[in-house]
C-alpha cells in the first residue's frame, strides 16, 4: 500500500453511509500500486445531512473524483453539471469526476455488467433472460442487456411484482424495448421461465452475508449446462445460488467480477488508464480468503 504522499498525489474516494464493508479502497489502492499511478483512495462516512458540504469539501480540496454509495446515489445528482446517459437510465450515480470545479456524474454498473457478461454475448443475443430483482442494480442489468446484448425477451421477476411492472413501463417508454414479462418471485410460476432462459441474473440482496444459506432459486433441476448464472452478490464470492448452478453444470459469473469491472470503469474515468482487472480480482479474492 502507498507509503508516501506529496502535493502531486491525486485524491479520490468514496462517499457513503455506512461504509463499513466496502472493498473499494482495497481495489483502487491495489490498482494504483500495480499501475504506478500516484493516486490514493480514501473512504468517507458521510451522513445524509452532510452530503452537500462533504462533496463541496472534496471539490475545494482538489479531489479528482469519488465513488458514491448508499444512501447518496440519487441525491448526489442535484450537484452535477452533467449526468451520463447510463446514470440517467439507471437513475443513480456511483462515480463522480471533478474537473475545473465542476462535477460530472456516471454510473459504472453498466460497464461492470457489460464486461462481466461480454464473453457470453453470442449466447445471450436473441435468447431469453431472467432478471430477478427490481432495484438499482436490476436497472443497470436491464439497461445493459437491452443496449448491448439484445436478448429476445427479458423476464422481470421480483418479490414485489408492482416494482417490476414499474421497471417494465420505464424501459418500454424510455428505450422502446417491450419484450418483457413480469412475474412475482414464486418458484412454481417461474420454473418454465427459468428453464427456458439462457441467462439468469440475481440482482437482489438474497444470499448476501450473513444470510449465506439463502438463495433466490433453490432447485438444482432449474439449471442446465447451456445456462449462464450471474449473481451480483459479492459477499460471499461464491453464493449458494452459484454453487447450485455450478453443480448442475451451468456457467457462473460472480459479483466480485462485476465489482472489479465497475471499479475499473471508475478508475478509467479518473485516470484515463485501464485497470489491470485480472490482477486486482486475484488480489481481492486472496484478501477475502484470508
Ligand atoms: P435495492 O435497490 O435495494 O434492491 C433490492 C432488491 O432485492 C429488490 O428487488 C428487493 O425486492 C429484493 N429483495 C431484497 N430482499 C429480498 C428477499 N428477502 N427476497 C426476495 N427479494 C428480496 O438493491 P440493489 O442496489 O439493486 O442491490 C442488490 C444486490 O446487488 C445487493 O446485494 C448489492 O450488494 C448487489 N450489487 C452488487 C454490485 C457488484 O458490483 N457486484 C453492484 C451493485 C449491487 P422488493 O422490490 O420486493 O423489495
Amino acid at each position: 500500500m502507498k507509503d508516501s504522499m506529496h502535493l502531486k498525489t491525486q485524491l479520490v474516494g468514496l462517499v457513503g453511509h455506512p461504509i463499513k464493508h466496502t472493498y473499494s479502497p482495497f481495489i483502487h489502492n491495489v490498482a494504483f500500486e500495480l499501475t504506478g499511478l500516484d493516486y490514493i483512495y480514501l473512504p468517507f462516512n458521510v451522513i445524509p445531512s452532510n452530503l452537500k458540504s462533504a462533496i463541496k469539501g472534496l471539490v475545494a480540496l482538489g479531489y479528482k473524483g469519488f465513488n458514491v454509495t448508499i444512501p447518496h446515489k440519487v441525491k448526489v445528482k442535484e450537484f452535477m453539471s452533467k449526468v451520463s446517459e447510463e446514470a440517467s437510465f439507471v437513475g443513480a450515480i456511483n462515480t463522480v469526476l471533478i474537473e475545473e470545479g465542476k462535477m460530472f456524474g456516471y454510473n459504472t454498473d453498466v460497464a461492470g455488467v457489460l464486461e462481466s457478461l461480454y464473453a457470453y454475448r453470442k449466447e445471450i443475443a436473441d435468447n431469453e433472460c431472467v432478471v430477478i430483482g427490481a432495484g438499482g442494480s436490476a436497472r443497470a442489468v436491464i439497461y445493459t442487456l437491452i443496449k448491448h446484448f439484445r436478448p429476445s425477451r427479458i423476464h422481470l421477476v421480483n418479490r414485489t411484482e408492482q416494482r417490476a411492472e414499474t421497471l417494465r413501463q420505464f424501459f418500454k417508454t424510455k428505450i422502446k424495448f417491450d419484450s418483457f414479462t413480469v412475474n412475482e418471485l414464486i418458484p412454481p410460476d417461474i420454473k418454465d421461465i427459468i428453464k427456458n432462459s439462457v441467462l439468469i441474473v440475481n440482482a437482489t440482496s438474497v444470499g448476501m452475508h450473513p444470510d449465506e444459506d439463502d438463495a433466490v432459486l433453490t432447485q438444482k433441476d432449474l439449471f442446465s449446462k447451456e445456462q449462464i448464472v450471474f449473481d451480483l452478490v459479492y459477499n460471499p464470492a461464491q453464493t449458494k445460488l452459484l454453487k447450485l448452478a455450478e453443480s448442475a453444470g451451468a456457467k457462473t459469473v460472480d459479483g466480485i467480477k462485476m465489482l472489479v469491472n465497475q471499479a475499473a470503469k471508475s478508475f478509467e474515468i479518473w485516470t484515463g488508464e485501464k485497470m489491470p482487472v485480472e490482477q486486482v480480482e486475484k488480489a481481492l479474492l486472496l484478501k477475502i480468503k484470508n
